[in-house]
């Protein structure tokens, strides 16, 4: 099977996008997993620090390289959103295919020092792991928000953008591009892909979307088009489950079998993750 390297340089010149959803329990996988597998498209599952303490770092693991293995299919998984090097060794030693340095929202000099003691970790061991970073706040936490937080949205510019690339060593790089963490209820964010194939062309990596809930299909289209490689999708999937799983608690009040009350969930997931994996792979 290709490595996760290679299905994103397949993507890069497919100009299609590889879906990353995360998971806070197994219903999540099977959702995901069950709609990857019914388009026959690779896809990346994501754990941020809170969804990886809930799961565990090695349950996950082994739950990923059993499917990878035993289905040869190519399901990777990725450490979204690690805040701290010790993390993000962490989740690299517990076998992650990807981790993501989360150093946004820190100084630029820090984000640079920490984000390159993450990239030297990886490089030095017997395996290739892919290490992400991320210039230019975007908000955090998968959630309904009523505005744009306070600080966030600024954008990445093409030099920030190559000078961080060059600095860091990083093998793939989340600017800031118009879009914002969670869904926004004030109105939908856009995506500016100008600044995209910009950034694009002067780094020469892999690009990153986060943020991508809420977002028009165009402006994914756009920005897959620009050069965006992996697109990130996870309040959406939160809000399916959490309407699924409570709407059959009040329909069937006397059901106490866990996997008929979630199996709803799971579909409902799987639903979503079938559409966002249509459209960032250009599939009818
Ligand atoms: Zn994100």
């Amino acid at each position: 099977m290709k490595t996760l390297r290679e299905y994103i340089k397949e993507a890069e010149e497919k100009k299609v996008a590889i879906g990353h959803f995360n998971i806070s329990n197994l219903e999540g996988l099977h959702g995901i997993y069950q709609a990857a597998k019914k388009l026959n498209v690779p896809v990346i599952i994501g754990l941020s620090e809170g969804e990886e303490d809930f799961v565990g770092k090695d349950e996950a693991v082994g739950m990923i390289k059993q499917i990878r293995e035993k289905e040869n299919f190519p399901i990777f998984l990725n450490a979204d959103h690690h805040y701290s090097f010790e993390r993000v060794k962490a989740s690299i030693d517990a076998g992650f295919d990807a981790v993501i340095f989360d150093g946004a929202n820190i100084s630029l000099e820090e984000n640079i020092k920490i984000t390159k003691q993450c990239v030297e970790y990886a490089k030095g061991l017997g395996r290739d792991v892919l290490v992400e970073a991320e210039i230019g706040y975007i908000g955090s936490g998968s959630n309904i928000k009523e505005t744009i937080p306070e600080g966030a949205g600024i954008k990445t510019t093409p030099e920030e953008a190559k000078n961080f690339v060059e600095m860091t060593g990083i093998d793939m790089l989340a600017p800031s591009v118009g879009s914002i963490h969670g869904i926004i209820k004030s109105g939908k964010p856009h995506i500016d892909a100008d600044l995209v194939a910009e950034i694009k062309k002067v780094t020469g990596i892999p690009l990153v979307l986060h943020g991508g809930s809420g977002l028009r299909d165009e402006d994914f289209t756009n920005g897959i088009k620009a050069g965006i490689s992996i697109v990130h999708i996870n309040t959406e999937i939160r809000l399916a489950y959490d309407e699924a799983l409570k709407k059959s608690l009040v329909d069937n009040p006397g059901e106490i079998v866990p996997y008929k009350i979630l199996q709803p969930a799971v579909e409902a997931i799987e639903k979503v993750v079938e559409e966002r994996l249509k459209l960032f792979n250009s599939l009818k």
